[in-house]
């Protein structure tokens, strides 16, 4: 026999089992309940993370100036307006 706190609502409670923590069925559903809520949320911020990162990748896109831009677009016989349109800058 053990006296323990159930640990959703902190009931006290006897068991002779070592594994039960909880005081009934329902403080065990709550739990399994609050358990999934957990890794779905575990899931979200994985998946947001991912998007960061993606969206950080986005602006390591090196930016050209004008004047970098222009000494491409001549490097290639282009103008500027045609290079920008060729690349799509
Ligand atoms: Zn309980």
């Amino acid at each position: 026999m053990d006296v323990r706190h159930c640990e959703i609502c902190g009931k006290v409670f006897i068991t002779d089992s070592p594994r039960k923590i909880f005081c009934s069925d329902e403080c065990l559903r709550i739990s399994s309940n609050r358990r999934k809520n957990e890794s779905l949320k575990a899931e979200w911020a994985a998946y947001r993370s991912s998007l960061d990162q993606f969206k950080g990748d986005e602006r390591e896109k090196p930016k050209m100036s004008i004047g970098e831009i222009s000494v491409l677009a001549k490097k290639e016989g282009l103008s500027y307006g045609q290079y920008i349109v060729k690349y799509k800058l």
